[in-house]
């Protein structure tokens, strides 16, 4: 065993301490990792509050991750020492079911072993990206393109791949209208790979708050739907709407902007349980449907597409000690646009 220094959440909702993580030898296709930068996701501040259900403590979040291979074990054949590499939500899954073998790690059916707060199968409890080095499988390790800007390519790992995955998957490019609720971490990243791809993109934020951002990250338009008249001038308006809200919105009004056949993909995940009125969607064959991340070859398709396009996170990059603030941050909306922790400081 290797310790390693981290954060970590002794109970639900209480302020991170400094703690020593054991992390496993390197063995197999084992990759130690010496972390550099983690990304804060609303998902790490749903988990440790526990807004999700019960969790498992002391915790670690984070799966936003990256950072340099310190070793790697006798199996290992695509890196080497010194490479820049990358974790995001999952360190490991079968491998053999139908979702693993169609490069959909997330939805194995064994299970995916989620970063943090999963167990391993080994039944090691896994901990997360707030920490100075981890070990985790070659498959689950992806490359980070030469040249990039670390600190702000870290959150593609999560905001990046969740936003990816739905907009390749529903066809956003040239000629397709896309809205994108929420300007957040997930939303901020999802406007600027929608119009890379070729998509007419528009932000729904709650305020026009962000509006200067909102166009400077790629958006052609900028609503505030505080205002009503907005689901008046958009209603059948758009071919696809990601949601990023982690919270309850107004669903049926939000289905009225879709166009016939349009597609509504939740990847906001907020803890209440939602509901809306059918007669949204089935008047104009409108669907809704949800998205978890994105498979390992994809996130790395997405890492290489956005190096390509010159796209990463507009980061605050932030030390150990502004973290339980940056929670409070976070949720009231007040981060531009992803918090990226600078592991050196922990
Ligand atoms: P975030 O940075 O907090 O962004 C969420 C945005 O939603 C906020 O910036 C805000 O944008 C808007 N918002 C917040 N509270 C709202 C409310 N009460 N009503 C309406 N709008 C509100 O969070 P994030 O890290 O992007 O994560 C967003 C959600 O996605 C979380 O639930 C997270 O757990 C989930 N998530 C899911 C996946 C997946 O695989 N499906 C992966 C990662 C994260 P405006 O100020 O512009 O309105
Ligand atoms: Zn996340």
């Amino acid at each position: 065993m290797t310790t390693v220094t981290a954060l970590s959440a002794p109970k639900a909702s209480a302020p991170f301490e400094r703690a020593e993580l054991e992390r496993r030898e390197v063995k197999g296709d084992d990759v130690r990792i010496d972390i550099r930068y983690a990304g804060i996701c609303h998902s790490d501040i749903h988990t440790v509050r526990e807004e999700w259900g019960p969790a498992n403590f002391p915790l670690t979040p984070g799966h936003e991750i990256i950072g340099t291979v310190t070793e790697v074990g006798p199996d290992v054949t695509k890196y080497a020492v010194g490479d820049t590499v990358g974790v995001g939500c999952f360190v490991n899954s079968c491998g053999e079911c139908e979702a693993c073998k169609d490069g959909e790690e997330q939805y194995c059916s064994k299970g995916v072993v989620q970063t943090y707060n999963s167990k391993d199968y080994d039944g090691t409890a896994t901990q997360g990206g707030y920490s100075q080095g981890i070990v985790v499988r070659e498959p689950f390790v992806v490359r980070v393109p030469d040249g990039v800007d670390l600190a702000a390519t870290t959150p593609l790992l999560c905001a990046g791949i969740t936003t990816y995955a739905p907009l390749k998957r529903y066809g956003a490019g040239p000629g397709q209208k896309v809205g994108v609720i929420g300007l957040g971490g997930l939303g901020h990243v999802a406007v600027k790979i929608a119009a890379a791809l070729g998509a007419e993109v528009s932000v729904l934020s709650r305020t026009d708050a962000k509006a200067d951002d909102g166009k400077a990250f790629g958006a052609s338009a900028y609503y505030a739907t505080e205002d009503d008249q907005v689901f008046e001038d958009l209603a059948n308006h758009f071919d696809l709407i990601i949601n990023t809200v982690g919270a309850s919105v107004d669903l049926d009004r939000f289905f009225g902007l879709l166009g016939r056949g349009g597609v509504m993909v939740n990847v906001g995940a907020p803890s209440e349980k939602q509901s809306f009125n059918i007669f949204s969607l089935i008047g104009m064959r409108r669907s809704y449907a949800g998205s978890l991340v994105g498979g390992l070859a994809e996130t790395q398709e997405m890492l290489d597409f956005c190096a390509e396009h010159g796209i990463t996170a507009t980061v605050e990059v932030i030390k150990a000690d502004q973290v339980d603030d940056y929670y409070d941050k976070v949720v009231s909306g007040d981060v531009r646009y992803r918090a990226v922790i600078d592991t050196a400081t922990i």
